[in-house]
């Protein structure tokens, strides 16, 4: 179709390909000086990018700029947008993605979390782990997990106390298709990120000692991420900076 003016007409898809690019880039430049300013290396770190709220579209053109980790909080979203990206990728033969559940998780709906999720760092309760395994088992897969903590007190959001989380990593231990990697948390709202992610950080020294493959600590979002850094982080769950503002819930 010819454009009604004289414009060079851009398709969508490569506007937000060049935007997704650029915020990409943005990120990744935040992620070496951080790791500059720790002493760390860029390596060790693993950018999750949430495109919760977000299309498949905009999940295919992250994949083809490179982006492997992926990060959902829904299931009935996730369940439905990774397995049409999955389909869409599995035709390019590229479907190497690993894609992270890092949401509330009622244990009802972590059965099925547990049939197409990589990764669950959302994990904060016994319920859950025993349904994520019968999951496991069900689908026949193997689940890599991290214990959600919760660093205010309050258990309402999600994530277990630092006190119970040891019990809790026993737990999962204990289960053959379940693998325990470490914890994960959101800094409060309110509260200092460095603080948070320092407890976070002594919450997941405790339990690697006892379970030493448990060596990812999930800390840093799109506005704590530098606090991430310097607290050890193994692995960022980045939305807004990457994908743009999410549409307001309903
Ligand atoms: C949405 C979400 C993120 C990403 O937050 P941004 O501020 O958009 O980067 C990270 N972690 C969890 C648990 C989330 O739900």
């Amino acid at each position: 179709m010819t454009p009604p003016s004289g414009e060079r007409p851009v398709a969508p898809d490569q506007q937000r390909l060049d935007e997704l690019r650029g915020n990409l880039a943005a990120v990744h430049d935040r992620i070496g000086r951080g790791c500059d300013a720790a002493g760390r290396d860029p390596r060790e770190v693993t950018l999750v990018v949430v495109t919760k709220y977000f299309p498949v579209s905009d999940v295919l053109l992250l994949h083809r700029l490179g982006v492997r980790d992926f990060g959902e909080n829904r299931d009935q979203e996730a369940g439905e947008k990774f397995r049409a990206v999955r389909a869409a990728l599995t035709e390019a033969g590229e479907d190497d993605l690993t894609l992270h559940f890092i949401g509330q998780l009622q244990s009802n709906k972590a059965g099925h979390v547990a049939g197409y999720a990589d990764v669950v760092q959302s994990v904060d309760r016994s319920k859950i782990v025993g349904a994520l395994d019968r999951g496991a088992h069900a689908a026949d897969r193997r689940l890599r997990l991290l214990l959600q903590v919760s660093l205010d007190g309050d258990t309402a959001r999600g994530g277990v106390l630092p006190e119970e989380a040891a019990h809790l990593a026993d737990e999962v231990a204990g289960h053959e298709l379940l693998s325990l990697k470490g914890v994960m948390a959101v800094a409060p709202l309110g509260a200092d990120p460095d603080e948070a992610f320092a407890r976070l950080r002594e919450v997941g020294d405790g339990i690697r000692a006892r379970h030493p493959d448990a060596d990812w600590l999930s800390a840093g979002m799109s506005a704590d991420l530098e606090a991430g850094l310097r607290h050890g982080a193994t692995h960022l769950r980045v939305g807004t900076a990457i994908l743009g503002s999410r549409p307001s819930l309903l």
